[in-house]
């Protein structure tokens, strides 16, 4: 159809529970006429609504990794009504290597977006999700965290600025399904899943789960419930499965451009004097850059642009110029 070399040893048409791999065709040295091996599962139950769940888009951020095996072990057909189809290595170089981006062609999939039949490994993998994968489902569940250099406050979700007010209601609506404490809606990029589900006719919600090359045990039990939550408002997941809670009520807020992001404009090892979860004001000192190679230099001083709350920091000390320290985020009005 779309000349995508991608073969799916699951027929996502059929009901019940299948499993295996997309195999993604890839010669090389110590496999001439191998293939890559992304794990995928469709759960499907007669009629009803259909959910893409996927970790591994960053393969650096493990949080939605393991979360997409366990529903991968643990959801039953019996369970679904409708569609649950799982991919928790979604860039499984990345993800098998623990990098962001894939080792073979140092691509990131979620700036691949829409991706190419014949291109790059990465961009192959971009295509089949957007072409084979996001037509047939009404919701994403795009499952990213901090990675190894960003620690995100908590459990987060973030959802593209709705571009009418139908839209706004609806996703306001699936915001509170999954009810993750906060909710940021961000510009569209055409490059991430996000866009390319809106393109799709489908609607995602990333999840932003911690971060720092770790996994937190309560920020993944929140996912779960979560996801739980989020299935079961759909009428996808019943039975004993379906929290007895009801979701709390998300927080919503905004990230705007520029001024919600500090950059550092040094080389050096960054020291904060503000942390996650913190209200800034514009001007506010954001911390120091050191540079212990150069003792006599006085440190370099480093503000916040604008105001809001701190969403996300820099995980890692050593800083060069142009990298990410602060990400903030205002209330929503
Ligand atoms: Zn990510």
């Amino acid at each position: 159809m779309h000349n995508n070399p991608i073969i799916a040893e699951v027929d996502f048409s059929q009901n019940g529970k299948h499993w295996g791999y997309l195999r993604l065709p890839h010669s090389v040295h110590r496999s001439a006429y191998g293939w890559i091996p992304i794990p995928v599962a469709s759960i499907k139950n007669g009629k009803g609504k259909t959910v893409l769940i996927m970790g591994g888009n960053h393969g650096d951020e493990y949080e939605g990794q393991v979360l997409v095996a366990e529903l991968f072990r643990i959801l039953q057909p019996n369970m679904i009504q409708g569609q649950v189809i799982l991919l928790p290595m979604a860039n499984f170089p990345a993800a098998q290597a623990g990098l962001r981006t894939s080792p073979i062609d140092q691509g990131n999939l979620n700036r691949s977006f829409p991706g190419k039949p014949n291109g790059q490994p990465t961009e192959i993998i971009a295509h089949y999700i957007e072409h084979e994968l996001l037509p047939r489902v009404d919701y994403v569940l795009d499952l990213h965290s901090g990675g190894s250099s960003l620690i995100y406050n908590g459990a987060n979700m973030l959802v593209l600025k709705p571009r009418n007010q139908a839209e706004k209601l609806k996703v306001h609506q699936l915001i509170q399904d999954f009810g993750l404490p906060s909710a940021f809606f961000v510009p569209a990029n055409p490059l991430t899943i996000s866009s390319a589900a809106r393109r799709q006719g489908a609607i995602s919600i990333v999840a932003e789960l911690g971060g720092g090359a770790r996994v937190d045990p309560k920020i993944l039990s929140q996912a779960r419930q979560g996801v739980l939550h989020f299935l079961a408002a759909q009428s996808i997941l019943q039975g004993a499965l379906v929290p007895k809670q009801p979701p709390s009520k998300p927080r919503l807020m905004h990230v705007a451009g520029d001024q919600h992001y500090v950059y550092a404009r040094h080389q050096g090892v960054f020291v904060p004097s503000a942390c996650l979860g913190s209200i800034v004001q514009a001007g506010q000192k954001a911390g120091e850059i050191h540079c212990p190679a150069r003792p006599w230099d006085t440190p370099y001083q480093v503000t916040f642009v604008g105001g809001g709350e701190i969403i996300c920091q820099r995980a890692l000390a050593q800083v060069e110029v142009g990298d990410c320290l602060f990400q903030l985020a205002g209330d929503e009005q």
